[in-house]
């Protein structure tokens, strides 16, 4: 199966992403496996089983979002230099979407940018980070907050290395499929209500539908200047619900899966989305056991925490709520007072 993004702005930016077992391949270069200890455990054998090339080198960082960071970048530019790559050599990012978006910044930076290729590793990675061209890491600001526009050469998307994902992982993965489906595809969501992900042809399947999905999303617009931000459908909400939970209680994915229930609940509030269509969407998450209930202790202080994310402009908050199951509407003109009433529904 095969997907490729033609990105208008730049011609030969455009890249293939491969959703099959990975094919014996020869790179005529100097390449550096970017990883981390647990990957490496796990799968490291198995893909090196398959590349090959002129020079290759291993580079592991520590496991985890709190290594995401320019420590972790710095590690693996000093590999680099010690190593002489040039602007010739090349990068495989072969992790989560930590390693993706780190080896991916790295790639960016590195002598003025060399060329770099993604081989995910989890669900989520393989449906949304290695998608598309957003790299970056985190720093005691924010998350993301430093970072490039760097697309990938190539993407291998192999479903043979979430056979060792942890549930909780798998399902996180499942989250951003569905947010995919319910903001661009209703064909795809009504898929997703009858198929069970646990089948690998399944999986394969929806990997490769949520990725065709992106791509196109990407392709029209590679820079988030309007269509792309629906991407952050149930991110809104969700960024807020990681923030009050400290990173702690929730993964990304499960704190978007409540924050897609929220989202809903401010559509069908305006007449975008049906109940019956909310109650859809819900309960897709419930049977891959995601949450979708959250306690918002303090409405006013969930309100204002909208403010500290970074893609609110100033004043403004960007809410993406579905039309439906299928369309999705990107406005930063909700009433607050229509957002307080439905968070209320949340309270106590
Ligand atoms: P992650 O990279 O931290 O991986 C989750 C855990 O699973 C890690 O411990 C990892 O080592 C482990 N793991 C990886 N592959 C495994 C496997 N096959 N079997 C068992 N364990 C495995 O997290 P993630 O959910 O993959 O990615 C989250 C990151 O992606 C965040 O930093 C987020 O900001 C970023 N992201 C980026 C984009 C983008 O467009 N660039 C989009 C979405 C998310
Ligand atoms: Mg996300």
């Amino acid at each position: 199966m095969q997907v490729n993004i033609p990105l208008k702005q730049t011609v030969d930016n455009s890249y293939d992403i491969t959703i099959d077992t990975i094919k014996k391949v020869h790179f005529d270069k100097k390449v550096a496996i970017v990883t981390n200890p647990k990957v490496a455990g796990l799968h490291l054998a198995y893909f090196l089983s398959k590349i090959s090339a002129k020079e290759l080198y291993i580079i592991t960082v520590p496991d985890g979002e709190e290594y995401k960071n320019q420590d972790s970048v710095d590690l693996i530019l000093e590999s680099l230099f010690n190593h002489r790559f040039n602007r010739k050599s090349m990068l495989i990012a072969f992790g989560g979407g930590v390693i993706g978006d780190m080896t991916g910044y790295t790639a960016s930076i590195y002598q003025r940018g060399i060329d770099f290729v993604q081989v995910p590793t989890t669900l989520l990675s393989q449906v949304d980070a290695s998608v598309g061209g957003k790299t970056g890491i985190n720093n005691s600001y924010g998350k993301n907050l430093i970072g490039a526009f760097h697309q990938p050469k190539a993407v291998y998307i192999d479903p043979h290395f979430l056979s060792t994902l942890p549930k909780r992982e798998f399902g996180a993965g499942v989250a951003e499929i569905i947010k995919m489906a319910v903001t661009f595809n209703r064909n795809f969501f009504d898929f997703l209500e009858t198929a069970d992900l646990h089948d690998k042809e399944v999986l394969q399947e929806a990997i490769k539908q949520a990725v065709q999905t992106k791509a196109d999303v990407v392709a029209k617009d590679e820079k988030e200047h309007g269509l792309r931000a629906a991407l952050n459908y149930g991110h809104t909400f969700g960024h807020v619900i990681e923030n009050e939970t400290k990173y702690k209680t929730y993964l990304h994915g499960e704190a978007v899966a409540i924050g897609m229930v929220m989202a809903n609940e401010v559509a069908v509030a305006m007449n975008l989305m049906i109940p019956q269509e909310a109650q859809r969407v819900k309960e897709l998450l419930q049977k891959y056991d995601l949450p979708t209930s959250y306690t918002i202790e303090d409405v006013n202080s969930f309100y204002e925490t909208f403010f500290l994310d970074k893609k609110s402009l100033d004043a403004s908050v960007t809410f993406i709520l579905p039309v439906g199951i299928g369309g999705v509407k990107i406005t930063d003109e909700v009433d607050k007072e229509l957002i307080l009433s439905v968070l209320r529904k949340f309270g106590n």
